[in-house]
């Protein structure tokens, strides 16, 4: 059976009568979630670089206006919150251990053009981590396969943090359960290979080249020319199931 959108939520109904108290706390979350940096982000980074999609990342590059609604921002909201937590806790275990083991929130420049922040990175076993935190019907996808975009993500954080001269052995992923306990933690790893963040670099340089040789800016038809891979296309933000020109993709790869 294939994933829903309500899996991926694990929604339940709202109430069926009124409340204007739900109203005005939903009305105040938000607002506090419509000025967070996600909503003002211009420059791309590598979670962005690391989508298979090169239309969409043409897209992206673009900043060609969306035609996807938002999704509900709960997700990402609790995510921010599992993060900054998880963040004190890492500083907290370097106190006790008296050395910086743990190197959180790591500006890396990936290469021109291309910087991002890396969650963590272990200075014992040269470990660049990821943390992704999930609902339970993606943590048993990603325990079977965390697919191309986040494998790659961390790739390209690999990269980074080989440019600022820190070895790298190894990338992994952590995904902690947003509807579950700690026993859920999940972690892939694998060993780092250079040659796996030249590739989707390599992808990027491409899309640039496409958008650049099929003049979108002004024949944005030629959209449809640059190659489209299914991935989360429920989540682009230029899916739609009834697309009314070339800025909006149905997601089937055509
Ligand atoms: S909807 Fe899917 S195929 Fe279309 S641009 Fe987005 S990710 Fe690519």
């Amino acid at each position: 059976m294939s994933e829903t959108t309500a899996d991926f939520f694990e929604s339940a109904p709202p109430p069926a009568a009124p409340d204007p108290l739900r109203d005005d706390l939903l009305a105040m979350i938000h607002a506090r979630d419509y000025v967070t940096p996600r909503h003002r982000q211009t420059a791309l980074g590598p979670s962005d670089v690391s989508h298979p999609c090169m239309r969409r990342l043409a897209y992206a590059m673009m900043d060609e206006p969306g035609s996807n609604p938002e999704w509900d921002p709960l997700p990402s909201i609790i995510g921010t919150a599992v993060h900054a937590w998880l963040e004190t806790a890492a500083r907290h275990a370097n106190t006790e251990l008296g050395r910086q083991r743990w190197m959180t929130e790591t500006k890396v420049q990936v290469t021109a053009g291309l910087t991002g922040s890396c969650d963590l990175y272990d200075r014992d076993t040269a470990t660049v981590i990821d943390w992704k935190v999930v609902g339970t019907p993606r943590l048993r996808k990603y325990r079977k396969d965390p697919g191309p975009a986040y494998k790659a993500q961390v790739f390209l954080y690999g990269r980074g943090f080989e440019n600022a001269g820190l070895p790298v052995n190894r990338v992994a992923i952590a995904f902690v359960p947003r509807g579950a306990t700690l026993h859920s933690l999940h972690v892939w790893s694998a060993d780092y290979d250079p040659k796996i963040a030249d590739w989707v670099l390599e992808r990027r340089n491409q899309v640039i080249a496409l958008l650049d040789d099929f003049d979108v800016a002004n024949s944005p038809d030629h959209y449809q020319w640059i190659p489209a891979s299914q991935h989360d296309c429920v989540f682009c933000p230029w899916y739609s199931t009834d697309p009314k020109g070339p800025l909006q993709c149905p997601g089937d790869g055509s």
